[in-house]
């Protein structure tokens, strides 16, 4: 097998200016990924604005990316200006296609374009080009002009940010081709501050597999394990949606803005129901066998007037349901999906800005907020119609408070009040879980404070049936944590965690000439990857110390019961010991 090459693509914005360089020997340390990443991050200056234009924004793949089944994700770091530390988020659709076949397995970009512009990469040749014509176009309509108007001899994948990264808001998403996000954490708003409307990457750089016999072997027992076991099944059938009904019957489905965890309209909104009604077809990303992303149709009149009606397709998932849903007390798919059209126009992040909206009926009604804010209109529970009103407004940039709104709910409760119902940790609002202690302590610690860096969800379920220490269920979530800094390198989509265990991923470099690496080197390095993540963190002003659950979850019966601040702190206490045990023993 020949020697692999890894090769990185820097771009200046402000001078158009591009490079390639042999990165093999971070590939060699870091596996791939965030943990390569990582490092390029970590020359960041912490006190480096997120906005600044030298700010980096780092897009990576891993080595088993399009190669392996379900090896579909990039992972882009960069300054997060929601929470002013660790910017991470994970995507898929075909941009680790595109970027392993224009031969680029980081694309580091810096700088800020003079206008609003785009970039292509074909292969290892970059160009800005203007993109004034492009400005205040949803993400969606963006992808489709761009489509026209560049052509390649190869699939081609296309990012871009909506109006709202174009207005700087930290809570923007980038949209990944038909139907994925980079959401969380601002991206959009990030590549709003570099003039970035958009990327175009495509080429036909493929390496060569010169070990067929080898490969087809191995290829074939992972392809069995994703199609055939039931490892993947709901994520086939249901997609995460399936998860609704189950997590509102423990108590676990965040409803109100997490005052309960059952919602009495699950049935309606459940992946089920969605299915019957709207389901018009399921996609995949780029070599993913699996195909868990479901797409509803939304027949919509073209005005109130008219009699003329289209048709859009609006994706839906559990995280999905649950903030547009539940915890905004909506039980009806028509109105969920309409406003999530809405959000994926703008390009937010559906999390979080559903949970803002959820914290604007508390602070209403409970005074932070009132008529002088909302100008007439009343935030309530299952009223969508004010909510869609709401989103019109913060388009518009109706006065200061609805300008605010898309700043996220940490923000506006620090402006008008009502923090206890801001359901934010770390900065970054909640995902769809209310399970109990070790979802919120996952949220909590986790390098990018999402339910994905180490599924504290699942080990609260799990304890319920079997009932663990305190101590060995920090120790669980903090090893997942450190874990999947190895599955994040590589950089597979986290759906396929159990698919890819010690054994494969070994067998799986083998088979591509990946040399050297071992259990035991994998998990020296997925310690390290952790500790310089928080590192970073700490250095832009991090402190475990800080961390709290909001005051709302304090009076919320979870799956596992009520939840006391002062078993969160002693948890949030252990786990940092964890972290200070391996930073000492690593030397970072
Ligand atoms: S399981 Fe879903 S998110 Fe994961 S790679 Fe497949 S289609 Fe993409």
């Amino acid at each position: 097998m020949a020697t692999r090459k890894f090769q990185m693509m820097d771009v200046n914005l402000t001078t158009g200016e591009s490079g390639i360089t042999d990165i093999s020997d971070l590939f060699d340390e870091f596996l791939g990924g965030t943990g390569v990443a990582t490092k390029l991050l970590s020359e960041m200056p912490p006190g480096m604005d997120s906005y600044s234009a030298e700010a980096p924004v780092i897009f990576a793949i891993g080595p088993f990316d399009t190669i392996f089944p379900v090896a579909t994700k990039t992972v882009a770091l960069f300054k997060s200006p929601l929470t002013g530390n660790l910017g991470e988020s994970h995507a898929g659709g075909r941009l680790a296609m595109a970027m392993y076949g224009a031969g680029i397995h980081v694309l580091r970009i810096r700088g800020r374009a003079p206008t609003l512009s785009y970039l292509v990469i074909d292969e290892e040749t970059a160009v800005v080009k203007r993109a004034n014509s492009l400005k205040g176009m949803s993400a969606l309509a963006t992808e489709r002009m761009l489509r026209d108007r560049e052509d390649s001899e190869f699939k081609r994948s296309i990012i871009r940010i909506g109006p709202a990264g174009e207005r700087l808001s930290p809570i923007g998403e980038v949209t990944v081709d038909a139907a994925r996000h980079f959401g969380r954490l601002g991206l959009g708003g990030v590549l709003g501050s570099k003039n970035l409307k958009a990327i175009m990457i495509s080429g036909g750089k493929y390496w060569k597999i010169d070990n067929k016999g080898q490969f087809n072997i191995f290829y074939k027992k992972l392809y069995d394990s994703v199609v055939n076991s039931p490892l993947m099944k709901k994520y086939h059938e249901l997609g995460t949606s399936v998860n609704v009904i189950p997590l509102s019957k423990i108590n676990g489905m965040p409803t109100r803005n997490f005052s309960q965890g059952s919602f009495e309209g699950a049935r309606e909104i459940s992946g089920e129901r969605f299915a019957e009604k709207h389901l018009n077809q399921q996609i995949a990303c780029a070599h993913c066998q699996v195909g868990c992303i479901h797409v509803a149709s939304l027949r919509e009149r073209f005005s109130a007037e008219d009699q003329h009606y289209k048709t859009f397709k609006v994706s839906y998932d559990h995280e999905l349901i649950y903030a547009w849903g539940s915890n905004l007390s909506i039980g009806s798919t028509e109105e969920i999906l309409r406003l999530l059209l809405i959000v994926e126009k703008q390009g937010w992040d559906a999390i979080s800005m559903g949970t803002t909206l959820a914290w604007t009926v508390d602070a209403y009604a409970h005074g932070f907020i009132g008529d002088k804010e909302t100008v007439g209109l009343i935030p309530a529970f299952g009223d969508a119609k004010t909510f869609e009103k709401m989103l019109g407004r913060i388009i518009s940039g109706h006065n200061e408070f609805y300008r605010s709104l898309e700043k996220g709910s940490v923000f506006c409760a620090r402006i008008y009040g009502g923090k206890e119902y801001s359901i934010a940790f770390g900065g970054n609002e909640a995902a769809g879980y209310s399970t109990g202690l070790w979802g919120f302590l996952g949220y909590a610690t986790g390098v990018r404070h999402s339910h994905l860096d180490a599924a504290g969800y699942s080990i609260d379920q799990g304890n319920i049936s079997n009932p663990q220490s305190d101590e060995i269920l920090t120790r669980n979530l903090y090893n997942e944590s450190v874990w999947r800094m190895i599955l994040n390198s590589l950089v597979i989509c986290l759906f396929a965690r159990n698919v890819y265990t010690k054994e494969i991923i070994l067998e799986g470099l083998d088979v591509l000439g990946i040399s050297g690496w071992t259990e035991d080197r994998l998990i020296k390095t997925s310690r390290h990857i952790h500790a310089l993540k928080y590192k970073f963190k700490e250095d832009c002003g991090f402190k475990f110390e800080d961390q709290e659950l909001p005051g709302r979850l304090l009076r919320t019966v979870t799956s596992s019961g009520m939840l006391s601040s002062e078993r969160f702190r002693t948890e949030i206490d252990r786990y940092k010991s964890f972290i200070a045990d391996d930073r000492r023993s690593l030397g970072i």
